[in-house]
């Protein structure tokens, strides 16, 4: 998670075009007092809003397209001391953002700035205030100080109230292309991020978190193991004690889902080019969305108490006993 003033200072780069459309509204005086920027967990959206922050904050703005990361109040931000900048988040073992909270903010805001141009604000996971958190800050949004701008993050738009996001200028952070991603993270050091990428459902960021001191060679090849499973009826054990050697029983589950998807995709491509006769794909279609289901079934289970290798032992039996039935149906 982000802490507040401590990105770099511009966006990434698959965050080029909806830095320029902020950048531009900015410059032209036209910057909208709320912004909502929604964008799956791991492509963004708080270092993105940060790093807004830091240029229109900075005292070189508008001649800079980034903040300068030099100047007295880019200093400030790098401090965290910055008097016109806050960053709200959950607070120690809360899950919520409280009205407390937000009322804080709302007085802040309603001050004059210090320095200006702007008081600026962003609410992380602001999908999360409680019902009287959304109700102080609509009171806001209704009426806002003049020079205030608000950053507020979600995965969804439709997960905050309609009150709140038809109030918000929407700017959406996009997933970027698997080679974008893959580039930015071998650029970052990670050798082969495919798998990470994978398991991060394409989300650089949270592919980076998850590739920090893995063996990554080792989780690709446990992508075999899971093909020979489930194409080559090779036994369950081998591929639960190498997965349970490196994943932990969710990782696990996910990363299986993943890939499962990926085949269920790859025959569905082979039909449509001719090249798998429909019968077969029929069969194999209806395996692999059963064990979709197994493994989406397990994921919900808390399966804390059990070692992931005994719990991938369980699942993978039930996957089989589900592939011997299917055939002994057909074959009936
Ligand atoms: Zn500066």
């Amino acid at each position: 998670m982000s802490a507040p003033g401590s990105q770099g200072a511009g966006p990434y780069p698959w965050q080029r075009e909806q830095w320029s459309m902020l950048h531009r509204s900015a410059i032209a005086s036209r910057l909208h007092h709320a912004t909502l920027i929604t964008g799956a967990a791991g492509v963004g959206k708080s270092d993105f809003a940060v790093s807004v922050s830091r240029l229109l904050l900075c005292l070189k703005f508008p001649d800079v397209t980034q903040a300068c990361g030099q100047c007295e109040r880019c200093l400030l931000m790098e401090a965290g001391t910055h008097p016109d900048y806050t960053y709200l988040d959950w607070l120690d073992k809360a899950s919520v953002i409280s009205v407390d909270q937000i009322r804080k903010l709302s007085e802040k805001l309603a001050l004059t700035a210090t320095y200006g141009p702007y008081r600026i604000a962003i609410i992380n996971r602001a999908d999360t205030m409680t019902t009287a958190a959304y109700n102080s800050l609509l009171k806001t949004l209704e009426e806002p100080p003049g020079s205030c701008a608000m950053f507020l993050l979600a995965e969804r738009d439709a997960s905050l109230p309609a009150t709140i996001h038809s109030r918000c200028q929407r700017l959406t952070m996009p997933v970027p292309t698997q080679d974008e991603s893959i580039e930015w993270l071998q650029q970052r050091g990670i050798a082969s991020p495919q798998v990470a990428l994978e398991f991060a459902r394409g989300a650089p960021l949270l592919a980076e978190r998850f590739a920090a001191d893995r063996d990554l060679a080792a989780i690709s090849a446990i992508r075999e193991y899971w093909r020979d499973f489930i194409f080559s009826d090779k036994s369950p054990a081998s591929l639960a004690t190498a997965a349970s050697a490196q994943l932990n029983t969710r990782e696990c589950f996910t990363l299986f889902m993943q890939w499962t998807a990926d085949f269920a995709k790859n025959i569905e491509f082979s039909v449509a080019s001719g090249r798998s006769p429909e019968e077969g794909a029929r069969i194999e279609r209806r395996f692999l969305s059963q064990t979709m289901q197994l493994l989406q079934q397990s994921l919900r289970l808390d399966n804390a108490s059990l070692k992931t290798q005994t719990v991938l032992e369980g699942v993978l039996a039930d996957i089989r006993i589900q592939r011997m039935r299917i055939r002994a149906e057909n074959s009936a």
